[in-house]
């Protein structure tokens, strides 16, 4: 027993001695995670970053970039979306075909300047190529020391910094601050940040790809398609390269456990049931099989940050409520984490005290937006609002802008909050 005891210390202390010292550990290479060690070497810090997986790699996902990710990529080098728009893993798409419960729809521009010359405001591109894109930059950097096929399990707080490694045993990494960008199904949010599966701000989402869907929009606009059986979740086809359409059920988990929902079952049943969707389907063929993966919404604050650590992305549970909209949150908060990172290293101060500023930031830059997004989220219960809504828009120019500036303009979503604005849709 005391030579177990004996052989585990010296073990141990081994381990202590050849394991790494880092100021930034980043846990998961996915676009939270990459972006905060992109910001971070632009910073001058340099990081680890590691993944469980070796890129290029699958992600389930709707796979539609939003301008937040156009206007981030941006701000880390603009070279990057020209780079992106010239490439050949996305098409650009121009806006969104909302089709209400009566199978009406209203094609909405995401620009007011549609149909405008120039790069798209947004992008569609299979998560494997996206995120693979964002790794050959990290790949490009210095600073950055990319681990792949490195499944982190093991977090110990000791003496202000982080043990990370595979097991008790096998440490590989001390750091003063950890992000954990590790997405949906994080352990160490679960653990340490308490953030627990809450199934009224929790989503499950199932996604199909599939060849030779016709119909597709001339201008790649993403169509989400409101129908009765899903409300407040809906059906998406959205248009990739090479003729392939990503398509997709998203809905609330409390819903599903509530109808006992199968939602891989539901999908082909929903393209069955609807004349227009099994007439566009009728030549359609499955890729890959059908997928699912969890959605853990921003419906609801919460802590995101502790002792020598920050939550980004999923991990930190920060997916617009309403939308769908993860991508680019990811990379927000991931930017958001880099600039606290540069103030936590210059302070030499990994505190909660000082991390709570990430907290701040990150929900002063995305709270307006996810709780009005959860405001759409309970109104798009009502199925008879979304016809009405479409229906006067497809009849009403001024209702169709207002609806398009949505998209880009907070402070036009903000009329959500004024009775002003019912007023000018019931009688505008
Ligand atoms: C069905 C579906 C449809 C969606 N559609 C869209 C959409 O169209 N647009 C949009 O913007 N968002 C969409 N989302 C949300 C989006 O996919 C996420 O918000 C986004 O991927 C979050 O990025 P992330 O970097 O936080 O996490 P992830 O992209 O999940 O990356 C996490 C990374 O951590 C790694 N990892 C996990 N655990 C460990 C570990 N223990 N050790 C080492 N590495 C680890 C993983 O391998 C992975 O690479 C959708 C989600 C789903 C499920």
């Amino acid at each position: 027993m005391h030579l177990e005891k004996l052989t585990y210390k010296i073990k141990l202390v081994s381990f202590l001695w050849r394991m790494q010292k880092t100021d930034v550990c980043i846990l998961g290479g996915g676009p939270g995670g990459a972006t905060a060690a992109l910001f971070l070497a632009s910073k001058g810090i340099s990081s680890v970053l590691i993944d469980k997986a070796k890129f290029p790699r699958d992600k389930i996902c709707g796979d539609a970039l939003s301008g937040k990710v156009v206007s981030i990529l941006n701000k880390l080098n603009p070279e990057l979306v020209n780079k992106l728009s010239s490439s050949s893993i996305q098409v650009g798409s121009f806006g969104v075909k909302f089709f209400a419960p009566n199978l009406k729809n209203i094609r909405i521009p995401f620009k007011k300047d549609y149909p405008a010359v120039g790069n798209a405001p947004g992008f569609i591109s299979k998560r494997i190529d996206f995120d693979n894109f964002l790794i050959e930059q990290v790949k490009l950097q210095p600073l950055i020391q990319l681990i792949e096929n490195t499944q982190l399990k093991y977090f110990k707080r000791t003496n202000n910094e982080w043990l990370v490694g595979l097991n008790e045993n096998e440490i590989l990494f001390s750091s003063k601050l950890l992000v954990a960008a590790d997405g949906a199904h994080s352990a160490f949010a679960r653990e340490f940040g308490k953030i627990e599966v809450e199934h009224e701000h929790y989503c499950a989402g199932i996604r199909a790809y599939y060849k030779n869907v016709s119909a597709m929009d001339e201008d790649n606009f993403i169509e989400l398609h409101f129908l009765d059986e899903l409300l407040p979740g809906y059906f998406w086809i959205f248009p990739l390269p090479n003729g392939q359409a990503n398509v997709g059920i998203g809905m609330r988990s409390d819903i599903v456990s509530k109808r006992k929902a199968n939602l891989k079952k539901l999908l082909p049943e929903i393209i069955e049931k609807y004349p227009s969707l099994k007439e566009r389907f009728k030549n359609a063929e499955l890729v890959d099989d059908v997928k699912g993966y969890g959605l853990p919404l921003g419906s609801k604050k919460r802590p995101i940050s502790g002792d020598g650590y920050l939550l980004v992305g999923d991990a930190g549970s920060l997916i617009d409520p309403f939308t769908g909209e993860g991508i680019g949150n990811a990379m927000l908060s991931g930017m958001v984490a880099a600039e606290i990172a540069l103030k936590a290293k210059n302070q030499n101060d990994f505190s909660k005290t000082l991390l709570k500023e990430y907290d701040e930031i990150v929900y002063r830059k995305l709270w307006n937006e996810l709780s009005l997004s959860k405001r759409l989220q309970n109104l798009s219960k009502h199925g008879w609002l979304f016809n009405f809504v479409v229906n006067k828009a497809s009849r009403n120019k001024t209702v169709q802008e207002t609806l398009s500036c949505m998209f880009n303009d907070l402070d036009i979503r903000s009329q959500l909050r004024k009775p002003s604005f019912y007023f000018k849709l019931l009688f505008g």
